[in-house]
């Protein structure tokens, strides 16, 4: 692995790049599911149209300078934007530190970036996009060949990415023909099928079953608990893309490690 640049100057490029980052996320959340071009036209406000000038849309810093309010018409301008921004310099900044700049950071970096979008998309509209999953599973299958991620080299990893994105596709493609079939009604849309391909290709199979495993009992778990707390039925609680996203990152990071001491134990090891 290659060592990490410690310098402060590095780490503030870091972060600037994951702030610059954030900002086109944010526009790919809000313009995906509306089917809109993330290229043309630039920002603009919402409320009143109005194209939003460079100097006010500086990741965070422009929406502190505001003080959250459209620099021409006053409307309110949600936290989610600075949010999304902070999510993204966080991340690229974590990811610096751990693998320095190296495949295993551009690697993680691209995967968390598609998963921040399906996150928030699936929140906002319960649609995990065609434009993140299809060009995201196309990534995974191509860059499987330098995947740190996948096990052993070459070959190998294509062959796990394949296989990664075959059950991932198959186990919930599966899974909503099955519930189909007993409840007459449609559990999921093919949308976390291809969402599940493109988590295969970058984790492989291994990856693919401790993200359905660490997705199922985090969705359980606030699903039960979300029960007494607002009288709602575990069918209101948040989409199954919202535990996926997060699951699916902590898979591809802890999945060598996982593995590592999966199979020390099967050895009887401590
Ligand atoms: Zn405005």
């Amino acid at each position: 692995m290659t060592p990490s640049l410690p310098e402060p100057a590095a780490s503030i490029f870091v972060l600037a790049a994951g702030l610059v980052l954030g900002s086109f996320l944010n526009v790919c959340i809000h313009r995906f599911p509306l089917g809109l071009s993330v290229v043309r036209p630039g920002s603009r406000c919402p409320a009143c149209g109005t194209p939003i000038r460079w100097f006010h849309n500086v990741p965070v810093f422009s929406w502190l300078a505001l003080r959250a309010r459209c620099a021409s018409c006053g409307a309110r301008i949600s936290w989610r934007y600075p949010l999304v921004e902070s999510l993204a310099g966080a991340a690229l900044v974590g990811l610096h530190a751990a693998y320095g700049l190296s495949a295993s950071f551009a690697v993680s970096a691209a995967f968390a970036a598609a998963l921040l979008v399906l996150f928030f998309t699936d929140l906002d509209h319960r649609i995990l996009p065609d434009a993140v999953t299809l060009p995201g599973l196309a990534v995974g299958l191509a860059v499987a060949w330098v995947n740190p991620f996948l096990e052993g080299s070459g070959a190998r990893r294509a062959a796990l990415a394949l296989a990664g994105a075959a059950l991932g596709a198959g186990v919930l493609w599966g899974i909503g023909a099955v519930w189909e079939k007993l409840r007459g009604v449609e559990a999921m849309g093919l949308g976390d099928v291809k969402m599940m391909a493109m988590v295969g290709a970058f984790t492989g199979p291994a990856g693919v079953l401790l993200t359905l495993f660490a997705a199922s009992v985090a969705g359980a778990a606030v699903g039960l608990a979300m029960i007494p707390l607002r009288g709602r039925s575990l069918k209101d609680t948040l989409p199954f893309g919202c535990f996926l996203a997060p699951a699916a990152l902590a898979a591809l990071l802890g999945s060598r490690t996982a593995l590592a001491a999966y199979l020390e134990l099967l050895r009887g090891g401590p």
